[in-house]
């Protein structure tokens, strides 16, 4: 019958102990789109505990290069920054292959980077849907492709795409967007289905909305077309799916992917997991 390894074993594949939630000490994770938002919380999480981070998105050099500094200092691990442009897939394999050769491995994957633009179907700008699909879905398989032989040299590994409850449920004028999160959560299931006997995993989160820039943008456009208060917006348009009428936090995501990524986690595969605020229940 399978023994859970005790904290202090070695693991299969490498010379790292048990690794309990929250326990990252030498792990190497991969974070696209971290320059903000959920990237950048899921990004602190894993330097909080011991991770060393690959950070990566748009944003200032300097302000990245002051986030990138203060994250190391602060929690004694390294923490580097690549610039791939996730709509480019040989950009997003350089990033994979810059964590094996600056920091020695590859441990954690989390394909976060996207972008949104709302719209009605038959408006929608054929460039902007070409964009949301290559940022918010093919930078999941290129960065997953790339990842996959390093996981599977070391033994183990964990892959979490951030979705969206628009990967499960649809709302009007966000045909890319909600397309491209449904196909996150197909790739998702493909790639766990793949990996199941190599100790890797593949999952999803699936957040209601969180209040970051992405989200911030929407609610500014909202009151602009509308002409009504930020406020009213985020009461009467954001949070209205969202039954607890309030925002989903970062910290609250990265609870559910230090569980994910951590050896208690080994058998949650495939899965689609909701932190929404009970939006998808309905
Ligand atoms: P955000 O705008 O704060 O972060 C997006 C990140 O992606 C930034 O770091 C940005 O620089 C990066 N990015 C954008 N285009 C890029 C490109 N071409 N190359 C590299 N990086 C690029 O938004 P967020 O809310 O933190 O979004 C993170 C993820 O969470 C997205 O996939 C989003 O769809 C998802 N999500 C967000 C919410 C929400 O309510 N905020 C809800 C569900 C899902």
């Amino acid at each position: 019958m399978f023994q859970w390894p005790k904290r202090g074993d070695a693991a299969d594949g490498d010379n790292t102990a048990f690794r309990g939630v929250g326990e990252l000490k030498g792990q190497v994770a991969v974070i696209s789109g971290s320059t903000s938002g959920i990237g950048l919380g899921l990004a602190r999480a894993v330097a909080a505990r011991g991770g060393d981070v690959v950070l990566n998105g748009l944003g200032d050099p300097s302000e990245i290069e002051r986030i990138r500094a203060e994250m190391e200092a602060a929690n004694g691990v390294r923490v580097r920054y690549h610039g791939a442009d996730m709509r480019k897939g040989d950009e997003v394999a350089d990033m994979v292959a810059f964590a094996k050769h600056d920091l020695g491995r590859l441990d954690i994957l989390v394909n976060n980077a996207g972008v949104q633009h709302v719209e009605s179907i038959e408006k929608f700008p054929t460039d902007k849907w070409e964009q949301i699909i290559a940022i918010n879905l093919s930078s999941a398989f290129y960065a997953t492709r790339a990842a996959v032989p390093i996981m599977k040299a070391q033994g183990r590994g964990r892959i979490v795409n951030i979705a969206s409850a628009h990967g499960l449920v649809a709302s009007p004028f966000k045909s890319a967007y909600v397309a491209a999160k449904h196909g996150v959560i197909g790739l998702t299931k493909t790639v766990a289905l793949e990996l199941a006997r190599e100790n890797i995993t593949c999952n999803a989160i699936c957040p209601g909305f969180v209040e970051t820039p992405i989200v911030q943008m929407q609610i500014a456009d909202q009151a602009r077309t509308h002409g009504i208060s930020k406020d009213r917006v985020i009461d009467e348009v954001i949070l209205k799916k969202q039954p607890t009428k309030r925002f989903v936090t970062t910290d609250e995501l990265a609870g559910l992917f230090l569980y994910l990524v951590s050896d208690l986690g080994a058998s949650a595969n495939g899965a689609s997991f909701s932190i929404d605020g009970g939006w998808t229940a309905e």
